[in-house]
C-alpha cells in the first residue's frame, strides 16, 4: 500500500477513516490535523496495512457486535511465532527435566548406599551386644563334628548352644534389649538428620510444576473462548446470549455445563399457577420476558424458587443475581446491601425480583415496589429498577418505571425459563 496523499507531499495513506456516509483514505499528517481539530476518534480509523493482511482485524473494526470484536481480537492476539517460541521454551525445559531425572536416579543410589551402610552398622553393634561370635563358634564346632557323628558330641554341642542362649541373651534380657534400643535410637536420630530430604527429587517436582504451568498457558493460548449460545430461545438474540453467558460465568466463577429450556409460554396460557408448578424447588433459573411492545428483558438468579403461601424473600449471598434488558442492552446487578431481596416467592404473584420490605412491628411485609414484579394473572407487571438492582447513575427514575417493559404498556406476551447447570 504505497499511495501518496494528494494533500501532503511524501506522505502515504495509512488509515481508512470510516464515517457515517462515506470513508476517506488519510495519511499521517491528515490524521494529526484531524486529531488537532477533534474531528476524528481513533476508534473510527482502520489501519490499511493491517486490514489488508488480516480479515479478522478488518471485521472486528467494522462489526457492531462487541462479542465478535472480542472474539476476533483474542483469536488474532497470538501469532504463530509466539506459539513456536512457547513450544521451544517447553522443549528446553523438557531437557532440563530429563537431566534432572538422571540426577534424581543417582540420588536413589546414594541413598541406597547409605541405607546399606546403616544396616551394616546396626549389625555390627548387634553382633557385639549378643556376642555373636560365641554362637558362631558353637555352630562351626558342630560342623566339624559332622564326619564322626558321635551322639555325645552332638549333645555337647546342643548344651553349648543352650548355654549361649541362656548366658548371652535370656538371663540379661532387659539390659541387652536396652542396649539395642539405645543404639537404634541413636541411629534413628542420625538418619533423620542426614537423609530424609531427597533434594534432587524435590527439584524435579518443582521443575514439573513449572512445566505444568507452561503447558497450561500454552493450552490457554490455543483455546479461543467461543461465544456462548442458548438453544431453543425465540427471544434472545445471539449477541445477547453470549453476553448473558459471559456475565453469569464471571459472576458465578465456574463454567456452565448445561442450559435447558424448562418452560416456554405465550399469550392465552400465561398464568402464575403454571409458573410455580414449573419452577418449584429449582434454582439457577434464567427467565426471559417479552412485553407487548416487544421489549425483551428478564433476570438470572442462582436462588431457589419455592412455592410459598405467605410469601418469602430469598437472599443471594453470592451476589450473582441480575436483571437485564436486551432491548436497552443493559445489565442491572443486585446491590450488595439488598442481597436479601434477590427474589420473592409467593403463590399470589408471578416472579418478583427485588424490593424494599415494609417494617411493621418487627414483621416484614411485602411492599408492592420491586425492580421487576409480574402479577398473579402473569400478564401485567411493573418495574422499579434501582430498588434492589443497581442502575447506571445517568438513568433517571421516570425512565426506569417503564424501562423493562417499554412505554406504558406493561403486558407480557411471551416468556421462557431456562435452568443452568454448573460444574
Ligand atoms: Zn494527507
Amino acid at each position: 500500500m504505497q499511495v501518496q496523499c494528494p494533500k501532503h507531499k511524501d506522505s502515504q495513506f495509512l488509515y481508512i477513516w470510516s464515517k457515517e456516509n462515506e470513508v476517506k483514505f488519510i495519511c499521517d499528517q491528515c490524521h494529526s490535523d484531524l486529531i488537532r481539530l477533534k474531528q476524528v476518534q481513533s476508534q473510527n480509523l482502520i489501519n490499511i496495512r493491517k486490514a489488508y493482511q488480516n480479515p479478522e482485524y478488518l471485521f472486528s473494526e467494522i462489526t457492531n457486535s462487541e462479542i465478535l470484536q472480542e472474539f476476533f481480537f483474542e483469536l488474532n492476539q497470538c501469532e504463530e511465532k509466539n506459539l513456536n517460541h512457547q513450544i521451544m521454551e517447553i522443549e528446553k525445559f523438557i531437557k532440563e527435566v530429563q537431566n534432572q531425572l538422571i540426577v534424581m536416579q543417582q540420588e536413589l543410589y546414594v541413598y541406597k548406599k547409605k541405607y546399606m551402610e546403616l544396616r551394616l552398622q546396626i549389625r555390627e553393634k548387634l553382633e557385639e551386644i549378643i556376642k555373636f561370635d560365641q554362637f558362631k563358634k558353637c555352630i562351626s564346632n558342630l560342623n566339624q563334628l559332622e564326619k564322626t557323628i558321635n551322639p555325645q558330641d552332638i549333645t555337647q554341642s546342643e548344651r553349648d548352644v543352650y548355654n549361649y542362649f541362656q548366658d548371652s541373651i535370656l538371663k540379661k534380657q532387659v539390659s541387652l534389649n536396652n542396649q539395642i534400643f539405645t543404639i537404634l535410637n541413636y541411629k534413628n536420630q542420625y538418619t533423620r538428620e542426614s537423609r530424609i530430604n531427597y533434594p534432587e527429587w524435590n527439584k524435579l517436582d518443582q521443575l514439573y510444576k513449572q512445566l505444568n504451568e507452561m503447558h497450561t498457558s500454552f493450552n490457554i493460548m490455543i483455546n479461543p473462548k467461543f461465544p456462548g449460545t442458548i438453544q431453543n430461545t425465540s427471544l434472545l438474540a445471539r449477541e445477547f446470549q453470549a453476553k448473558l453467558i459471559d456475565i453469569i460465568v464471571k459472576k458465578s466463577n465456574k463454567p456452565i455445563t448445561k442450559i435447558e429450556l424448562i418452560h416456554q409460554e405465550c399469550y392465552s396460557n400465561l398464568n402464575a399457577e403454571t409458573f410455580w408448578n414449573k419452577v418449584d424447588g429449582k434454582d439457577n433459573l434464567l427467565i426471559v420476558f417479552q412485553s407487548e411492545k416487544e421489549n425483551i428483558f428478564g433476570a438470572y438468579s442462582p436462588c431457589q424458587w419455592v412455592k410459598s403461601q405467605r410469601g418469602q424473600y430469598v437472599s443471594d449471598e453470592t451476589l450473582t443475581s441480575f436483571l437485564f434488558s436486551q432491548t436497552n442492552n443493559q445489565i442491572y446487578p443486585i446491590k450488595k446491601d439488598f442481597r436479601g431481596y434477590a427474589i420473592y416467592c409467593c403463590l399470589q404473584y408471578g416472579p418478583v425480583f427485588g424490593g424494599t420490605p415494609l417494617l411493621n412491628r418487627a414483621i416484614y411485609y411485602f411492599q408492592n415496589k420491586s425492580d421487576l414484579h409480574i402479577t398473579s394473572n402473569f400478564q401485567i407487571g411493573s418495574s422499579s429498577l434501582g430498588t434492589s438492582y443497581a442502575i447506571e447513575e445517568k438513568q433517571t427514575q421516570p425512565d426506569l418505571e417503564i424501562n423493562l417493559f417499554g412505554q406504558n404498556a406493561q403486558k407480557i406476551t411471551t416468556y421462557e425459563i431456562f435452568q443452568l447447570s454448573f460444574n
